[in-house]
């Protein structure tokens, strides 16, 4: 029993959790978990589902990487402390120093930055190619090349990737498959069922949805997450609980969230088809049919366009440098997510000043349609 104040302070009842059956899991903000006898602690290495650091592992964090396994069909799945952070332990699970990559060239900056600079220093190789033509892709193909990495549907400009062909080529050579979701999300595609041995997310998007945290997930084939996991434990990129957390939160909606963001996106989409001064509109339509296929669409202005008469004419749409959550947003490819490239790279991916990348949200689809009209008749001085 605590006497003083100070210990009193300190250690009282405390209320234990499971058995509470509070409705909703709570935080497990803590960093570390008690145990009352060494042989618990035997126990919990002997694997009784209790914890012992959250760094190893927490309630939060192990019930966000289940659900997004269970929402793509794998057996296991496990959280990482950003989309960047689960990326690299899926890599790191399958490729170590002195073997080899190829990745699709047009995937998102921040992964494209990773491969070739930084697992470059360790000793990992990517050799970036497009992936629209498999016989280049085969030229490519070392007798280290370990993994093939892709993703869903790319950024900006929204090429769905023939993903059977992808993961039926990759078996043919004996590789594993990564896939990054972020765009998809499991709701449109589903790249484990599809063959795939890794699927990733930036659930900083659409999996948490409400661009209140920045948080990752890998799920995969069972041994592959085990290695993924000890990478995270020993490289230290594990997601905290709270974003652990916050992230669950927002996966609860993700099927009515990105219904109606895929709806919204194709009703603008065809909307700007129709527009004079819009000379491209990138976006799936032959996907999904009438309900849409992911929630992005971007567009090129015409040469006539003033840019940033056209940003200053969107009233609530704002420039943010992110995408995915409920409220539409645009960026702006040249100077963010596409900056790093030289003017040649990026004019070969079809990104120049005129591009505007759109988010759509969760408004009605009207308000959304009307407010880009009227910015897009604005930056043409109509
Ligand atoms: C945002 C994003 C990432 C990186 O995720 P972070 O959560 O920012 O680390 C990776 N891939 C895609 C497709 C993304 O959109």
């Amino acid at each position: 029993m605590a006497r003083e104040f100070e210990t009193k302070v300190l250690h009282g009842d405390k209320i234990e959790g499971r058995e509470i059956a509070s409705k909703v899991t709570p935080i497990y903000q803590t960093s570390a978990f008690t145990f009352k006898d060494l042989d618990e602690l035997e126990g919990f290495y002997e694997g009784n589902g209790r914890y012992l650091y959250s760094r190893v592992g927490n309630p939060n964090t192990d019930e966000l990487g289940a659900a997004v396994a269970r929402l793509e069909g794998a057996p296991a799945g496990v959280a990482a402390s950003s989309g960047l952070s689960a990326i690299l332990a899926g890599v790191l699970a399958v490729v170590k120093s002195g073997e080899h990559i190829i990745a699709a060239d047009d995937l998102y900056g921040g992964s494209f930055h990773m491969l070739k600079e930084e697992l470059k220093d360790f000793g990992i190789e990517t050799t970036f190619v497009s992936f629209t033509d498999l016989s280049l892709v085969e030229k490519e193909v070392r007798a280290n090349t370990r993994l093939i990495y892709t993703e869903s549907i790319t950024n900006p400009l929204l090429r769905v990737e023939d993903l059977e062909a992808v993961i039926h080529f990759a078996k043919k050579h004996g590789l594993l498959t990564l896939v990054d979701n972020t765009f998809a999300t499991p709701l449109h595609v589903r790249p484990y069922e599809l063959g795939a041995e890794l699927v990733v997310h930036s659930a900083t998007k659409y999996i948490g949805g409400h661009s209140d945290v920045t948080s990752g997930v890998v799920v995969g084939r069972e041994d592959l997450i085990a290695r993924a996991s000890g990478k995270i434990v020993n490289l230290g990129s594990n997601l905290s609980p709270f974003e652990a957390w916050l992230t669950v939160r927002g996966l609860k909606t993700l099927a009515l969230r990105m219904k109606a963001q895929s709806s919204n996106a194709r009703k603008l989409a065809l909307a700007l088809k129709e527009n004079a001064d819009v000379e491209k509109v990138y976006h799936p339509f032959e996907h999904g049919g009438e309900d849409g296929f992911g929630a992005i669409v971007t567009v090129e202005l015409t040469e006539k366009a003033d840019i940033n008469d056209f940003f200053r004419a969107l009233s609530w749409i704002k420039i943010a440098p992110t995408l995915a959550g409920v409220e539409t947003t645009v960026s702006h490819p040249e100077v963010t997510s596409h900056r790093a490239l030289s003017p040649e790279a990026r004019a070969a991916l079809g990104i120049n000043r005129q591009v505007v990348r759109i988010s759509v949200g969760i408004e009605h689809a009207s308000d959304i349609i009307i407010q880009f009209e009227a910015a897009i008749r604005a930056s043409v001085g109509k």
